[in-house]
């Protein structure tokens, strides 16, 4: 069974210049862990409250499941679509405890006795609160909250889950722990769920793929290793990840997967599409991919940040000075910012967009 399926789903609010989403086509598997990764205004919130029903597509098409849930003619509300969501603000009542606050939308739906005491109790124990279920939420943590939240929306059994920025509100060291609890959750319901985030490193660590969107628009969608390691456009290129953008002359078609790249007079060998063409070209370069080198290409080094055991220099190739590129430096080999450097390119890949 499908879990999720959108067709060319576009959305223009009104007086807008241009569509907030545009044109959106996804293939959500059932089961499947699926982030939405993009920077703030590029249409994430917007994409989940038409796949939630809060707003309706102007056009194109949403199927839950085997179901048609919304195109030109159709509009299931959102309390017909058996979704679950999780805000970035956790929308608790205060004035009842956290089982009645799990326990609410059961109710709101008519579930009473035994099987609403089971669910939310089954509900807080997948979260970890299970002995919290008579406390108040003032008296939890911000984490504890989101967890509460996170039970509310589970209690229902949802078919796909939605989760709008969760964890944004929280601390680094709560949101890595909750980074863990989110993935043992995961394994313990099987829930598809759509999990959206303009923090790369929270999608990474969680998602089986990620949809990279930029003005509306799904630029890419992969896992977390193809994004990094094979951009398919500059924008994914440089969102995901460190490093940076260059531009080369590609002199030959690429040959099974490897293209000669160059520089400024100066050559290597990194990734492309087996199909990549002869010309001009923009090449992806991680940290990895660059070192300092007496033999490489002339650079000049631009700011150098500690990273705790390594150093991550910026620098930028001549004539490319608005293209920054990163590299890794151990302490004690690290140039001084404004300085003349070399760098040599042992690996990279062609941007095919
Ligand atoms: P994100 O969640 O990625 O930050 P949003 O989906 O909230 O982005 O917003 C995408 C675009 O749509 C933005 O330009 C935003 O201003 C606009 N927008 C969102 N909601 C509305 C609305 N209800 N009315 C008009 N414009 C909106
Ligand atoms: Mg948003």
């Amino acid at each position: 069974m499908a879990g999720l399926i959108l067709r060319t789903v576009t959305k223009r609010f009104a007086d807008a210049a241009a569509p907030a989403v545009d044109a959106v086509s996804l293939d959500v598997a059932h089961g499947e862990f699926l982030a939405i990764l993009g920077p703030s205004g590029c249409g994430k919130t917007t994409l989940l409250r038409l796949v939630a029903g809060f707003e309706r597509p102007g056009a194109g098409e949403i199927r839950l499941g085997d179901r048609l849930v919304a195109d030109g003619r159709t509009h299931v509300p959102p309390e017909d679509r058996h979704v679950g969501i999780v805000f970035q603000s956790y929308a608790l009542w205060p004035h009842m405890t956290v089982g009645e606050n799990v326990g609410y939308p059961l109710r709101t739906r008519g579930v009473r006795g035994a099987e609403y005491r089971s669910r939310v109790a089954a509900a807080l124990d997948v979260v970890g609160l299970g002995s919290a279920v008579d406390r108040r939420p003032a008296s939890l943590s911000g984490g504890q909250r989101q967890r509460v939240a996170l039970a509310r929306c589970l209690a229902m059994a949802p078919d796909l889950v939605l989760l709008d920025e969760p964890l944004a509100n929280l601390d680094v060291h709560l949101k890595a722990s909750l980074l863990d609890e989110f993935q043992e959750f995961r394994a313990r319901t099987g829930a598809t769920m759509l999990y959206i985030t303009h923090d790369q490193s929270e999608a990474m660590a969680l998602a089986d793929r990620i949809a990279v969107m930029n003005q509306g628009r799904v630029e890419q969608v992969a896992a977390p290793e193809t994004l990094y390691h094979a951009p398919a456009t500059a924008f994914v290129a440089d969102f995901i990840g460190r490093g940076g953008v260059v531009a080369a002359t590609v002199p030959q078609r690429a040959d099974q997967g490897r293209a000669l790249i160059e520089i400024a007079g100066h050559r290597a060998f990194v990734r492309a599409v087996p199909e990549q063409a002869a010309g001009r070209a923009l090449v992806c370069l991680r940290p990895e991919d660059l070192a300092l080198a007496d033999d490489g290409l002339p650079a000049r080094c631009r700011r150098a940040r500690y990273q705790g055991g390594e150093w991550l220099v910026d620098v930028t190739v001549e004539g490319q000075e608005g293209r920054p590129l990163q590299l890794l430096a151990k302490p004690g080999t690290v140039p001084e910012p404004g300085t003349p450097v070399r760098v040599r390119i042992s690996d990279g890949w062609v941007i095919p967009g």
